[in-house]
């Protein structure tokens, strides 16, 4: 992987610029540079015909100065500790940018599970949960779901951990199905955020949702619900992607139909889907399709200095984590297209996640209309705070909103002090 395109390399370069413009001191920066805790794991799987394979997981937590770690555990081939560890650092961002009391954390498999059974899945996924468990707790830090991981995976996670304690300890994770303590509202939570987010950067710009044309690049929990939402505000989503293609439809997408089609899926993809107007295009034209808005939601790196020239979006908000490289910002910001940044337009998903936490910590459940307007509120405040420091320092959204939030996590370090 050339240093370019290393998520951890891209983290570091991130921060160094707000540790920069917030004039920290080195011995801070020192601290917030790398992570405070990193854990490999090599374990052993028994496959359905009997064999045994092996698997590497990782389980890293960048700073716990403001609290327990967060962050979610992702199951993809292509996971590895330099991605987990940036990863976990915009988790430390993003949780004191929306000023909820975690620090980052995140996990990861390198396994691809389509190529693994249901009853597979199960066994990689307990096994991995037993063996990052010394790091995990309620109080000390708290998975979620990432990529290709689901309710269902939290649930074995969650019942694995209290199977060790002996009894149930429903706050050891988050994204939980509802009927083992999850909460309403934290499968639609980051794509509801997303989709909060294009709203509020829509009015700031004086403009309208009403036939706004959306594409969204992955089709997963994120790009999905914000699709679906953003269709239903009046957008007229007109490009989606996921791993398997891309569509393109110029007078808008059925994206309702869309969903269902691939909800029904086995690897919930759009394989296969038809409609009338709609035309197969590729994945690199999806993100140079001319739009208002373009949400990439799947992986890191897909706007870089190669492709970012070629954007014909009139903005930009990340869904995934890390889509945008330095040298895309660098290009956009020049060309005058703003970046809503992830730490901010996908914390939807770790706002709710730290509702379930508390409902699961007082055993007090709240409904669905409470949850999302608690939601909002802090999303919404956050989205102002970011707007009105990057229009009176005349900033990247993205800078501003790392400006907010490193400041946060120094100062609850500084003051803590270094131990002993
Ligand atoms: P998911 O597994 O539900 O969906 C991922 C989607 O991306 C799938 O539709 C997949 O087919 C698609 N995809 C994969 N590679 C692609 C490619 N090369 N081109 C186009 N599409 C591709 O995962 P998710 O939970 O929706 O997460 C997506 C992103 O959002 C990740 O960056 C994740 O870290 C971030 N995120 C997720 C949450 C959450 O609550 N799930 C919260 C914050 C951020």
């Amino acid at each position: 992987m050339s240093d370019q395109a290393n998520p951890f390399l891209i983290a570091q370069q991130q921060f160094d610029t707000a540790a920069e413009l917030l004039n920290l001191h080195p011995d801070i920066r020192a601290v917030l540079r790398v992570p405070q805790r990193e854990l490999t794991v090599n374990f052993p799987v028994r496959l359905d015909d009997g064999s045994v394979q092996m698997f590497t997981g990782y389980r890293v937590q960048h700073n716990l100065g403001r609290g327990p770690v967060k962050g979610g555990i992702r199951y993809h081939p292509s996971v590895d500790l330099d991605e987990v560890r940036a990863l976990a650092m915009w988790m430390t961002w993003k949780c004191a940018l929306v000023n909820i009391p975690y620090g980052g954390a995140k996990g990861g498999v390198i396994v691809d599970p389509r190529q693994l059974s249901l009853a597979e899945l199960e066994r990689l996924t307990r096994r991995f949960a037993s063996d990052v468990s010394i790091l995990l707790g309620p109080e000390k830090d708290i998975p979620a779901p990432d990529v290709n991981t689901n309710a269902q995976i939290m649930a074995w996670i969650m019942d694995t951990i209290s199977m060790h304690r002996g009894y149930t300890v429903p706050a050891v994770i988050t994204g939980k199905p509802i009927q083992v303590g999850g909460s309403l509202g934290r499968i639609e939570a980051t794509g509801r955020g997303v989709s909060l987010m294009v709203r509020e950067a829509v009015h700031k710009q004086g403009r309208s949702l009403k036939g706004l044309r959306v594409v969204v690049q992955g089709f997963g929990n994120v790009g999905s619900t914000a699709a679906l939402l953003l269709h239903e505000m009046g957008c007229q989503v007109i490009g989606v992607a996921d791993a398997a293609g891309a569509y393109y439809c110029a007078s808008g997408l059925d994206i309702p139909a869309m969903r269902t089609y691939s909800e029904r899926h086995t690897f919930r993809l759009l394989q296969g889907y038809e409609a009338p107007n709609m035309v197969p295009i590729t994945g690199s034209e999806l993100l140079e399709l001319e739009c208002d808005v373009l949400i990439p939601a799947a992986l890191e790196n897909q706007l870089t200095g190669e492709n970012a020239a070629r954007v014909r979006a009139g903005m930009i908000v990340e869904g995934a984590n890390g889509p945008t490289t330095p040298g895309a910002d660098a290009i956009l910001t020049a060309r005058g297209i703003p970046v809503v940044p992830d730490i901010l337009a996908n914390a939807g998903g770790v706002i709710v996640s730290y509702f379930e936490w508390v409902q699961g910590l007082q055993e007090f459940f709240w409904d669905e209309h409470d949850i999302n307007s608690k939601l909002e509120r802090i999303l919404v405040n956050a989205f102002e705070e970011v707007w009105q420091l990057a229009a009176s320092r005349a900033l990247p959204l993205r800078t501003a909103a790392y400006l907010l939030a490193v400041q946060r996590v120094a100062e609850a370090n500084a003051t803590r002090g270094v131990y002993p």
